[in-house]
Formats: C-alpha cells, sequence, structure tokens
C-alpha cells in the first residue's frame, strides 16, 4: 500500500518512519528539495497547491493525508474526487481560518473566550471596547509559532498593531490569564472508533512549543473527561479519520479551546516512547483502514524541542530516559531542528532529566 503525504517536514517523516514497519509506502509532496521526510519517503518536488505535483503524488497511492494544515482546501477536495483523503478536507477548512474554527468550536458546544471579528483599524478599536484589555490579535488565516500575533496592552497601540499584522481580517481575542496551556491528542477510526491520548502540559516560549509533559501533572480526571468529551464531538461532527489536536488552556476546573490541528501534533510527540502506540502510527492505522492500536501511557514523559541550534547526541544521550529525534534540517534561528523525549517511571527522575536536558544548547 502507498500512502501520499501532503508535506515533508518532520511530522511526514515521523510518520513515514512509524508506517514503514507496517509494510506500507510513503510518498511526500514538498516544495523544498531533500525535505525532513525524504530519507523514509519518495519525494516530489513542488508545491502544496501545485495541480501536477498533486496528481504525481495521488498517481497509484491508495490513500492521501497531509502534515499541515495549510493544504489548499480546494486541491484536497478535488483530490477526494480520486482517491481517499484523510482527514476530510472540512477539517482544513475549519482549520485554516480562526473564525470558522471558533464558530464551530461554539456550535457543538467547546467553550472558547471571548473574540471578535475585524476587518479595519476601526473596527480593531471597537473590538477592544468589547473584549478589553489586554487583548490579543491573531491574523484569522497562515498563523503558527505566534507568528500572525500581536499583543495590544493599550487602546493607543491599536493603529501599530493593524499595521504589525499586516492589516489583513483578524481575530481580537481577550488575553487568557490561563493556569496552563494543554492539549488533548485524539484519533478515530475509519468505522468511527475514537482513542485518547491524556491531556498533556505544554510551555511555549516566543509563541514556539518547548516543552511537554505527558501526562499532564496533578490531572483531575474531570478534566480529561471534559477534554474527550469535546475532541469525540469534533471528531464526530467531521467525520474524521485520523490525529485531532486541540490546544486548551485550563483556567481553574474549566477548560477552553484556542485552536485545533487536523494533523499529528507537535505535544503528541512524547507518543513514540511514553505510548503504548504512537500518534504517528495510531495515524497511519487510521487512514489506511486498520484497527486502532492502544494509547495507554508508558510511565512519564517530558518532551523537549530543539530549537535554532543543536546539541551534541553524546550529552542528550547521557541523560538517563533520553531519547533523541533529529529532523536532518540546517539549522536557522526559530526553528525546530529535532525533540528530545526523556521517559521515566517516577516523576523525581522527570524533574532531574528536564532540568538537564534544558541545560543543553537549543533544547527545550
Ligand atoms: P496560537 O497560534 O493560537 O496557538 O497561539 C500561540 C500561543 O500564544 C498559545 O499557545 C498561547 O501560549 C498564546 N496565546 C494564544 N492565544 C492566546 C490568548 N487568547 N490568551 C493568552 N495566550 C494566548
Amino acid at each position: 500500500m502507498l500512502i501520499g503525504i501532503v508535506g515533508g517536514g518532520q511530522l511526514g517523516r515521523m510518520l513515514a518512519l512509524s508506517g514503514v514497519p507496517l509494510g506500507f509506502r510513503f510518498r511526500v509532496l514538498d516544495p523544498s528539495p531533500a525535505a525532513a521526510a525524504s530519507v523514509v519517503a519518495q519525494q516530489i518536488v513542488g508545491d502544496y497547491d501545485d495541480p501536477a505535483g498533486i496528481a504525481r503524488l495521488a498517481d497509484g497511492a491508495d490513500v492521501v493525508t497531509y502534515e499541515f494544515e495549510n493544504v489548499p482546501v480546494e486541491a484536497a477536495r478535488k483530490l477526494a474526487t480520486h482517491v481517499p483523503v484523510y482527514p476530510p478536507p472540512e477539517a482544513l477548512e475549519a482549520a485554516q481560518d480562526r473564525l470558522a474554527e471558533k464558530m464551530l468550536f461554539e456550535r457543538i458546544g467547546i467553550p472558547v473566550h471571548a473574540y471578535t471579528t475585524v476587518d479595519s483599524v476601526g473596527e480593531l478599536r471597537a473590538a477592544l471596547d468589547h473584549v478589553g484589555l489586554p487583548a490579543l490579535v491573531k491574523t484569522r488565516r497562515l498563523g503558527y509559532d505566534g507568528k500572525g500575533q500581536v499583543i495590544v496592552r493599550r487602546a493607543s497601540d491599536a493603529a501599530e498593531a493593524w499595521v504589525a499584522v499586516g492589516g489583513q481580517p483578524s481575530l481580537v481575542e481577550t488575553l487568557v490569564d490561563f493556569d496552563r496551556e494543554v492539549s488533548i491528542l485524539a484519533v478515530r477510526a475509519c468505522d468511527g472508533e475514537t482513542s485518547f491520548y491524556p491531556l498533556v502540559e505544554n510551555h511555549h516560549r516566543q509563541g514556539i512549543l518547548r516543552l511537554s509533559i505527558a501526562p499532564a501533572p496533578d490531572l483531575p480526571p474531570e478534566l480529561q473527561a471534559a477534554a474527550e468529551m469535546y475532541a469525540a464531538r469534533m471528531l464526530d461532527e467531521l467525520d474524521y479519520v485520523g490525529v485531532l489536536a486541540i490546544e486548551l488552556f485550563q483556567v481553574g476546573a474549566h477548560l477552553l479551546a484556542n485552536e485545533m490541528a487536523p494533523r499529528v501534533h507537535n505535544s503528541g510527540h512524547w507518543t513514540i516512547e511514553g505510548a503504548e502506540t504512537s500518534q504517528f502510527e495510531n495515524h497511519i492505522r487510521a487512514v489506511a483502514g486498520l484497527p486502532m492500536g492502544s494509547t495507554a501511557v508508558r510511565g512519564q514523559a517530558a518532551m523537549l524541542n530543539i530549537v535554532g541550534r543543536s546539541p551534541q547526541p553524546d550529552e542528550v544521550l547521557a541523560v538517563p530516559g533520553a531519547h533523541l529525534h533529529l529532523y536532518g534540517k540546517p539549522p536557522r534561528p526559530g526553528r525546530k531542528l529535532g525533540h528530545v523525549t526523556a521517559r521515566v517511571n517516577d516523576p523525581h527522575e522527570l524533574t532531574a532529566a528536564v532540568a538537564r536536558l534544558r541545560s543543553l544548547p537549543g533544547v527545550g
């Protein structure tokens, strides 16, 4: 069976790495030559919206999936008339526009924080009265890793903020005073069977995920149950197949949805060592029509991203319980070059491992 993946970055690479043992072959479409996934998949060099590239990706493929959410929806829809495309293009459509995403969350009863849509600096000024200060302005489209976002602390900063987001249709949101950020990863098979990984606690710096702790410490069962209920609603609503991630803010005993990603997610990388079946393998199993694997946790895990520069592998691997994943990408400031997962049996060991790993260049 041949699986096509739109995008050949680290997520495509880890998807292929998990699917090769199951007997699958992979082909990826990515504009940068020698993309991260090309060591484990045949690569077609082309833009994600290049019709010829998409046609070549799909030619002879049994199923097509994607590793990022900015695949043009029209291209995904067209493709879906020839070959199964999972997750469904409707999920892409919702995730690409922050307004559509928020409205979908609200429609199916997933709580969100206050927001208003703005199309001009005048509307932005009015919106600040509604959502209050400080507020966050986010472009509706093409924002990721904190890009396309500006904090507004004073009403007089509105004009500057509008320029900073490029004067594009945006959302203005309350800056949530959350206790912590968490995410839920869920997977749904072709037959509708659904499983969940435990909530993960996430720490960001400069808008980039640096550290995930799994399961999230001090996790009340009610919080896990609420997150699973929200994710299940979304999966069923979209008749979803594959892995879905929802990023949430925990405020007291409540969860507010921030955004979702219709794909495998950085906050699920710990599952490679920390769960019975990784998010990558479960995504591949789901899109290939196979039974799901157990999402049960093995011990405790912390995942630290390697950003901008790489540590010495021997220094990483000298830390007990550490597993190194390098994506083979040239270093660049702010670029995710790899990750390290520390997997241990005792929470104290985890704290020690994280502290040691964080002292290494680029880690966490
Ligand atoms: P996003 O692109 O929406 O995932 O935002 C990136 C990061 O910015 C989030 O993980 C949070 O750390 C922070 N953030 C985004 N929206 C808000 C908000 N409304 N209030 C507080 N922090 C936010």
